[in-house]
C-alpha cells in the first residue's frame, strides 16, 4: 500500500515525495534524523526523540523551521493519515537545497520530511535464540571529529561497520572507540549482565544516548536490578553472563555469541528476559497519543 509522506508542509503520496538532487542532505549527509516507534497508536518517548533531534540540529547550526511541539504534531499526523497503530517513524531534517559547494550558508530553507511505515529488523526467532555478533575494525567516530552524539545523516562509519559484520558472518558489528573500549553496535546500544548488575558503556565512551537504553535503565531501576556505566572491554563482554542490544528499531534483542565466544549459558539470560517483559509493558503504557483517546 502506498504511503502518505509529510514533506515540507504537505502530505503527499509516496510517489510524489521527492527532494532535489541539490539537497545537501543528499550531497553531503548534512542533516539530522530520528527513528521513532508507535505502539498501538501511542508514540513511544516522543518528547525525548524530538528533543534529541533538535539537539543534533542545534549542534550543526541547523534551524528546524518549526517548534518541537509542531514537529510532534507532524509526526502524530503522519501516523494518523496512514491509519497506522504500530509504526516505525523516520523524521528527517536536511540543510536543504544549495549549490554544489558545501557551504551550508547557501542553503536557505531546511527540508523536513516524515515517513511512517513498518520495520522488522530481525526475525522473531532471533529474539528467542539471540544474535551472534562480531567485533569490527572500524572505530566509533571520535568527539574531536564528528561527535557521535549528533544523529546526523552521515552514517557511513556505522555502514562500514555493518559491511564488516556482514563480511565476517556477524549479525551485528561490535564497535570499539579509538581507545579500544566497547561502545555499541552499528545502530544499537549494548548491555551486559555481570553478577546481577546491569552494565552499559557510558555516553562519554562514544555511545549514542539511546532512548531505548534510557528506558531499559529505568526498567532495571523499577525491577530493582543494580546498574552501572563503567568503561567496558571485550574481556568484560566475553565473560558476562548475559548480553543484549537495545534500539528503537531492534527494541531489546539478546546476544549469545561474541567473536566466537559463548556468552553465559549461550542462551538469552533471565535478567534479559525480565527486562524485555518490562520494556514491552512500558511501550504499551504512556506515549504520545496519535489518535484521540477512547479510554477515558
Ligand atoms: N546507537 C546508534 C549509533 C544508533 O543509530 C541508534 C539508533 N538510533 C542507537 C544506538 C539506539 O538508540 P535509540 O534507542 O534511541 O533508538
Amino acid at each position: 500500500m502506498s504511503l502518505i509522506i509529510y514533506l515540507d508542509g504537505n502530505f503527499v503520496e509516496e510517489k510524489d515525495a521527492k527532494i532535489s538532487v541539490f539537497d545537501h542532505g543528499l550531497l553531503y549527509g548534512d542533516g539530522v534524523f530520528e527513528g521513532i516507534r508507535s505502539y498501538g497508536g501511542k508514540i513511544f518517548r516522543m518528547e525525548e526523540h524530538i528533543q534529541r533531534l533538535y539537539r543534533s540540529a542545534h549542534a550543526l547550526m541547523l534551524d528546524i523551521p518549526m517548534s518541537q511541539k509542531e514537529m510532534m504534531e507532524v509526526v502524530a499526523e503522519t501516523v494518523r493519515v496512514n491509519s497506522l497503530q504500530d509504526a516505525y517513524i523516520r523524521a528527517v531534517v536536511t540543510r536543504g537545497i544549495g549549490d554544489l559547494g558545501l557551504d551550508p550558508m547557501k542553503c536557505k530553507t531546511p527540508t523536513v520530511f516524515v515517513i511512517a511505515s513498518k520495520i522488522t529488523l530481525y526475525p522473531e526467532e532471533l529474539y528467542e535464540k539471540g544474535l551472534t555478533i562480531q567485533t569490527v575494525a572500524t572505530r566509533r567516530n571520535s568527539p574531536e571529529s564528528l561527535n557521535p552524539s549528533i544523529k546526523s545523516l552521515n552514517y557511513l562509519n556505522n555502514i562500514l561497520a555493518k559491511i564488516e559484520a556482514n563480511n565476517t558472518g556477524g549479525m551485528e558489528g561490535l564497535i570499539l572507540n579509538s581507545e579500544g573500549y566497547v561502545v555499541e553496535c552499528t545502530a544499537d546500544n549494548i548491555f551486559l549482565v555481570n553478577e546481577g548488575t546491569l552494565l552499559t558503556p557510558p555516553i562519554s565512551s562514544g555511545a549514542l544516548e539511546g532512548i531505548t537504553r534510557g528506558a531499559v535503565l529505568e526498567a532495571a531501576e523499577f525491577l530493582g536490578i543494580p546498574c552501572a556505566e563503567p568503561l567496558l572491554t571485550r574481556y568484560n563482554v566475553y565473560n558476562a553472563q548475559e548480553c543484549f542490544l537495545t534500539g528503537t528499531a531492534a527494541e531489546m534483542i539478546p546476544v549469545v555469541k561474541v567473536d566466537g565466544r559463548s556468552i553465559g549459558s549461550g542462551e538469552p539470560g533471565p535478567i534479559t528476559i525480565q527486562l524485555r517483559e518490562r520494556f514491552k509493558e512500558m511501550t504499551r503504557t504512556g506515549g504520545y497519543r496519535a489518535y484521540p483517546s477512547t479510554e477515558e
